[in-house]
């Protein structure tokens, strides 16, 4: 039965202490592209291409669909760290995930589950 091993219990109690210390978390990625314009003789056209950018583009998802929002350089400064904050406890919970699922699982016949 899913009894948790005292190893099993520090290490959930070490999950829980990282994710009391979340700060703002904003979902979504953040890419940076490169582009060509509609120019012909522009510099993005030339051999070898120097193409126009870097533009960050702020992606997620939102009722299934995919979001894009343009930011500037300073916005993508501002929100880099909320991004990151964001990832971090989705990694946190993933890693709490697999944890419990290893315990639920100990001597239960449902079919084995990586996470
Ligand atoms: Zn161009």
């Amino acid at each position: 039965m899913g009894e948790p091993s005292r190893e099993e219990r520090r290490s959930q109690e070490a999950i829980a202490r990282r994710l009391s210390e979340a700060g703002f978390a904003l979902p979504g990625s953040l890419v940076e592209r490169t582009a060509r314009c509609g120019k012909p003789n522009c510099r993005c056209k030339a051999e070898p291409p120097r193409l126009h950018g870097p533009y960050h583009q702020w992606t997620r998802k939102i009722d299934g669909k995919t979001a894009t929002v343009n930011l500037t350089d300073e916005q993508a400064e501002r929100y880099r760290p909320w991004l990151a904050e964001a990832q971090r406890l989705r990694a946190l919970l993933h890693e709490l995930e697999v944890l419990t699922l290893r315990v639920a699982g100990r001597g239960e016949s449902w079919p084995r589950n990586s996470g």
